[in-house]
This record gives C-alpha cells, sequence and structure tokens, in this order.
C-alpha cells in the first residue's frame, strides 16, 4: 500500500511548556502562513535554539506588562502621551553601553519636553532589548546577494556565508536583550532619569543648536517650573527616576514562540509574550488571515499595527474587534505611517470607522515610514520637515474629529549620525555620508529628535 505523508508547511519550533489547550491554539497559529521569515537551512539546529529559548528565564513578567497595559488605557482615554522611539534595527555589534544609554538619554529628554508641552504624563517604550529582525521587500540585496533580515537572523556583512540564517543568533539576540534591559533598568531607577538632569541636557541642546533660540522660551519655562517646585519643597521620587518598557516587532515567529510564557496565577492562564512588554506586528506582515495577526491574538501583552495608506477603514475596523475582544481601553494601538502627503486624507475615515466599534484604541503617529527616500547618491533617507509635516498633519486630523493624538513612534539614536536630512543642523545629501551607520532605515540623531519633540510640544500646546 503507497501512502503519502503530507509534510508540514513549516517545522513548528520547540515550544515551553503550556496547558494542553493553549498549546494546541498556539500550534494552529504557527501553521498559518507566515511572511517574511527566514529559511534556516538547518532543522537540528533550529530546534536546538528555539528548545534553549523555551526553557530561559523570562525578559519581561506578566506584573510588568500589565502595569504597561494600565499606562496605556490612560493614553486611549486621552489621560498620557505615548512616546516609542530606538533604533530600526539594533545590531549585536552596536549592543554596548554607549549607545543603549545614549538611546536612552534621547528618549528621556523628549519625554521631558513632551510632558510639558502635553501637561500629561508621558509612557516611554523604547524599540529596544529585542528590534533585530527585519522584514524586507526584496529578498535580494543590491549586490545580488540574500537580503540582510537582521541580526537575529543573519549577518548585514556582504558576503554570502554572512547571509546565511544561522538560528543560533536567535539565542545571542536573546542574550543581546537581557544585557540592554539590565542596563536600561539600572539607568531608569539612578540618575540618569533625574529630572533636572535630563532638563540640563536639553539647556545644552538650546545653547548649542542653531534654532536654539526659537526653543529657548519654552525651555526657560520649564526651568522656572523646576524651580517653582524646588522652592516648594516638591521632591517625590518620580522626579529621580522614571519607568520604560522595551517594545520590537514581533515579526520572527519561531523566537517570539520560543519565548511564550503562561501566567496560571489568575482562574483563566492568560499568555505572555516574555520577550518584551509591548510588540506590535509590521506593515508586512498583517495579512488578516497569516499567522502574525493570529499570534498577536493569543497574547497578553499589548499590541500594535502598524498601519500604511493602503489600509482600508474595514480592516482596520476588524483589527481592532479581533485583537479587542475584551473592550480594554489601550490593548490595541494603531500605529499610522502614511506619508506626510497622504496622513490628512486617508487617516480621518480611518478613525471614523474604528470610533465607531465602540473600541478605545490608541492612535499612534509614526512619522518615519512613510517618509522614505533615496537620495540621488544611493543612500535611503528622510526629511526631517516631511517628518514633522506628518506629525502636524496626525495632530490636525485628531483636533477636526475631537479624537486623542496619542503619540509618536519614531527610529532615533543618540549619537551623532547623518542619515535623516534637514533639522537645526541643515543635514544635506551631501553630508549624509559622513556618518550613516543605521543597519537598516535612517535615524534622527540625538539634535533632530530633542528638535522634533520641542516642535511636538509646540502642537500640543495649540
Ligand atoms: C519598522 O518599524 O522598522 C518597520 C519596518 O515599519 P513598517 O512595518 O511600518 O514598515
Ligand atoms: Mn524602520
Amino acid at each position: 500500500m503507497k501512502r503519502t505523508i503530507e509534510a508540514p508547511v513549516r517545522a513548528l519550533p520547540e515550544l515551553p511548556f503550556l496547558p494542553a489547550e493553549l498549546r494546541s491554539r498556539v500550534e494552529g497559529v504557527l501553521r498559518l502562513p507566515a511572511d517574511q521569515q527566514p529559511r534556516w537551512p538547518d532543522p537540528d539546529k533550529t530546534r536546538e535554539a528555539t528548545l534553549a529559548l523555551s526553557r530561559v528565564p523570562s525578559l519581561t513578567t506578566p506584573a510588568e506588562i500589565d502595569q504597561l497595559g494600565d499606562r496605556l488605557a490612560s493614553v486611549a482615554r486621552g489621560e498620557a502621551f505615548l512616546l516609542q522611539g530606538g533604533d530600526c534595527a539594533e545590531t549585536f555589534a552596536a549592543n554596548t553601553e554607549s549607545h543603549i544609554s545614549a538611546n536612552f538619554r534621547t528618549l528621556l529628554q523628549m519625554a521631558v519636553v513632551l510632558t510639558y508641552g502635553a501637561g500629561i504624563p508621558v509612557v516611554k517604550v523604547g524599540r529596544m532589548a529585542g528590534q533585530f529582525a527585519k522584514p524586507r521587500s526584496n529578498s535580494v540585496d543590491g549586490l545580488g546577494l540574500p537580503v540582510y533580515r537582521g541580526d537575529i537572523v543573519n549577518s548585514l556583512a556582504p558576503d554570502p556565508a554572512a547571509r546565511v540564517p544561522d538560528p543560533a543568533r536567535m539565542v545571542q539576540a536573546y542574550a543581546h536583550a537581557s544585557s540592554t534591559l539590565n542596563l536600561v533598568r539600572s539607568l531608569a531607577s539612578s540618575g540618569m532619569a533625574d529630572l533636572a538632569r535630563v532638563h540640563e541636557w536639553n539647556q545644552d541642546f538650546v545653547r548649542t543648536s542653531p534654532a536654539g533660540a526659537r526653543y529657548e522660551a519654552l525651555a526657560t519655562e520649564i526651568s522656572r517650573s523646576l524651580r517653582f517646585m524646588s522652592a516648594c519643597g516638591a521632591d517625590h521620587r518620580a522626579l529621580h527616576m522614571t519607568e520604560v518598557f522595551a517594545s520590537h516587532e514581533a515579526l520572527l515567529l519561531d523566537y517570539e514562540s520560543a519565548l511564550l510564557r503562561v501566567d496560571t496565577s489568575t482562574r483563566r492562564p492568560r499568555l505572555y509574550d516574555s520577550s518584551a512588554h509591548y510588540l506590535w506586528i509590521g506593515e508586512r506582515t498583517r495579512k488578516p488571515d497569516g499567522a502574525h495577526i493570529a499570534f498577536a491574538e493569543l497574547l497578553a501583552n499589548p499590541i500594535g499595527i502598524k498601519i500604511g495608506p493602503g489600509t482600508s477603514p474595514e480592516l482596520a475596523a476588524e483589527y481592532v474587534t479581533r485583537l479587542d475582544p475584551h473592550n480594554r481601553p489601550g490593548r490595541v494601538t494603531l500605529i499610522s505611517r502614511m506619508g506626510n502627503d497622504k496622513v490628512r486624507d486617508v487617516l480621518p475615515a480611518i478613525i471614523e470607522k474604528v470610533t465607531a466599534t465602540g473600541h478605545q484604541v490608541i492612535w499612534h503617529c509614526d512619522p518615519m515610514h512613510g517618509n522614505t527616500h533615496e537620495s540621488p547618491i544611493g543612500y535611503k533617507t528622510r526629511s526631517f520637515d516631511r517628518i514633522v509635516d506628518e506629525v502636524q498633519g496626525f495632530f490636525e486630523v485628531h483636533r477636526g474629529l475631537g479624537t486623542h493624538p496619542g503619540g509618536i513612534h519614531v527610529e532615533l539614536t543618540g549619537e551623532d549620525v547623518t542619515e535623516c536630512i534637514g533639522g537645526a543642523q541643515e543635514i544635506s545629501e551631501a553630508d549624509l555620508a559622513g556618518r550613516y551607520e543605521s543597519a537598516c532605515d535612517p535615524r534622527l540623531n540625538t539634535q533632530q529628535s530633542v528638535e522634533l519633540a520641542f516642535l511636538v510640544a509646540e502642537m500640543l500646546r495649540v
């Protein structure tokens, strides 16, 4: 008798211990078609890596993740603002103390200005400690090599052997993420997050930026407020430390599923992706019948979905109803990345349709990914003016509809790179070659990031 054995679509990763019902749901999701996954060459090595990850300690805990859930509920209700930022692609080589602390410091500098401008708390979420996997538009690069998919999959080195996916990189990524979180947790509770100190860095920005005079008035107002608080003897611990959460794109399903952990302390077991506090699904992997959206549906973590200009209002409403079955404010963040020339036209109908569902989502603006272009000599870049204009358009749309512009999501670094053009330093296309270091998309440098925060603070005060 001839037997045919149907080959599985993709080998399932080793999973951590899960109650039987949850396990079969996870397996069902992992059998769905998934875009942008590497073809690991060696199934035994892949199993070894996912087995190792299925047993390691969590990077985040359910309590922290739920804490973020509470903060995000305030954002969805219009009582807080969400600031998310960091590298487009973290790399193992740049996972140094100086790089991580500079990125964190820049995020804090932006947060202080935004807190003052908005007059409400700013929830800080880093693109860090796991932002290692990248979706790509083409499977080969300009040199005809298999494309770089992020340090968690292969190497950026332009060499065919280096581009072969290596599953051991997932274990390295976990170790890097763990050391990043260790440093960030410590910086957040020690001197670096001291409000007065962060404000001093912003005063340095105002002193040294060519556009400093424009922002001086706002910085002086903040100084006066700090002096006032100090004169009153107000000295709360919140002035000396901060709270920061980690996020990345939930792209590489072998990594994400191996780091699933279950919390059985509640009546119904809850499934957490312990690789981060917050995860988002990218523009290229948000097919409603694909594995990524179904994976996000299983999780107790807050979920973001990137929505580009091709998103129909109906699809946006479908994401929200599927991902927020229990009507929890802030469970879903819709991260619009429309492009400055489209946001004013495309976003209103999406907001109206989603608002009509009754779900309270966070409206988040990513002014980076719809505004990327290639410079004449081949650098991927973005113009500061278009970035500012997309945020401006986002605010206008929300003002018009009476909804809450919940925050911004940006790619930034605390280093003096030359990857985006414009800003007060007037970085030109000719300057890009000077210090272009991103492994993927162009990031705002420190000055551009802080300048953006001052401009957004002005928009918030209108
Ligand atoms: C990203 O955030 O780096 C990214 C790839 O974004 P998007 O999915 O919106 O293109
Ligand atoms: Mn990017």
